[in-house]
Order: C-alpha cells, then sequence, then structure tokens
C-alpha cells in the first residue's frame, strides 16, 4: 500500500495508516496458525468494519489532511483502482491437465457431477444443484488460462452438447464472448 501510494504525491510515512480488509461474502472463514494472529486484527467480517473505524478514530485524534486534501486522494484511489488479476496458473507454474476437469459438487467437495436434464447431480452424495457449474468456470479463468471455447468448456465441464455448453456458458452471467458462433471465444467479464 505504501510503495504503491507513492505515486499520489503525499508523504505517507508521515502519517498513521492503518490496515482493514473487510471481507463482503458471509461465507467466507479465515484460518491461520497461532504465527498469525495478527491477521484477525484486520481481516474482519463486514459487520465489524465499523466498530473498527470508530476505533481507529478513537485512537488518532490529530487532524491531519484538510477535506479537500482527502477528497483529492479519495478520487485518485478511485481512479487507481485494479480488478486484482487472478492467474494463478502463472503464479503456481500450472501446465495443462494439473488442474482437473469436471463440475466439483457443492456439498461434499467431489468431482464430478453428472449433467441432467436442467441441473447437476453428484454421483457420491446425491447432490443436486442447477448452478454447480458456475465455480468450475471460475476455477477454468483463475487455474487453468483465460479464455475457452465451447470444446474446452465441454472437456472442463464434462458435457456431451454443444448446445449445453453453450447455454451454461452464456447463462452463467460472468462471461463475455466474441466472435462468431463456431469461433466463439469466453472470457471473464471484466
Ligand atoms: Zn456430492
Amino acid at each position: 500500500m505504501i510503495s504503491s501510494a507513492h505515486g499520489f504525491g503525499t508523504q505517507w510515512e508521515n502519517y498513521p495508516i492503518v490496515n482493514l480488509v473487510a471481507l463482503a461474502d458471509p461465507n467466507v472463514e479465515i484460518v491461520t496458525d497461532s504465527s498469525s494472529d495478527w491477521v484477525y486484527d484486520w481481516v474482519m467480517p463486514f459487520a465489524l468494519l465499523k466498530k473498527s473505524f470508530k476505533r481507529a478514530a478513537d485512537q488518532y485524534t490529530q487532524s491531519l489532511f484538510q477535506i479537500s486534501e482527502l477528497t483529492r486522494i479519495g478520487y485518485q484511489l478511485a481512479q487507481a483502482h485494479r480488478k486484482p488479476e487472478m492467474h494463478y496458473w502463472k503464479r503456481f507454474g500450472l501446465e495443462q491437465g494439473d488442474v482437473e476437469s469436471g463440475v466439483l459438487c457443492p456439498f461434499c467437495g467431489s468431482l464430478a457431477m453428472n449433467r441432467l436434464r436442467v441441473i447437476w447431480d453428484c454421483p457420491h452424495c446425491g447432490g443436486r444443484d442447477r448452478r454447480a457449474h458456475v465455480m468450475s468456470l471460475l476455477d477454468h479463468f483463475v487455474f487453468v488460462k483465460p479464455t475457452l471455447t465451447n470444446q474446452e468448456c465441454r472437456e472442463f465441464l464434462h458435457v456431451e452438447k454443444e448446445y449445453t455448453a453453450r447455454t451454461l456458458m452464456t447463462n452463467a452471467r460472468i462471461l463475455d464472448w466474441y466472435g462468431s458462433k463456431s469461433g466463439r471465444v469466453y472470457v471473464l467479464k471484466k
């Protein structure tokens, strides 16, 4: 944060900086070992963010910025915002085939669910889910590569019909696509 903030023309080391990370998804849980207990001071459920703001505000009472200065920095930060690039295949040196294909069961975590007419069915636990493929599509874009064709989709989700793959990809609401029908390439929505 400090090094990337240098571009804003402010001497950040002169100011106290409080790190806070709020988890918007209530299902996310952070687990650390005892050597990383400090994480719990920074990372919290969204509901606790207000309380932490207040605690930080009570701790630092001296006014360091003019409102106009804060507004300017706020605009600059908003403008500099970048979506994270989650290209984990690069970071972990993953190669084609390292990520097992198939739709992961959201109930028991097993591969691979079977596609019935309009729903996914788990052969291991009997769980059924309509949108289980959405997580698998995300896995493809995060762990395999940034594009997906109809054929790759059929192989990755274990579905046979071109029509089924197309419906799953277009209805997932997380993808954009370009190219004509047969050569269409799908990418993650910006
Ligand atoms: Zn299952």
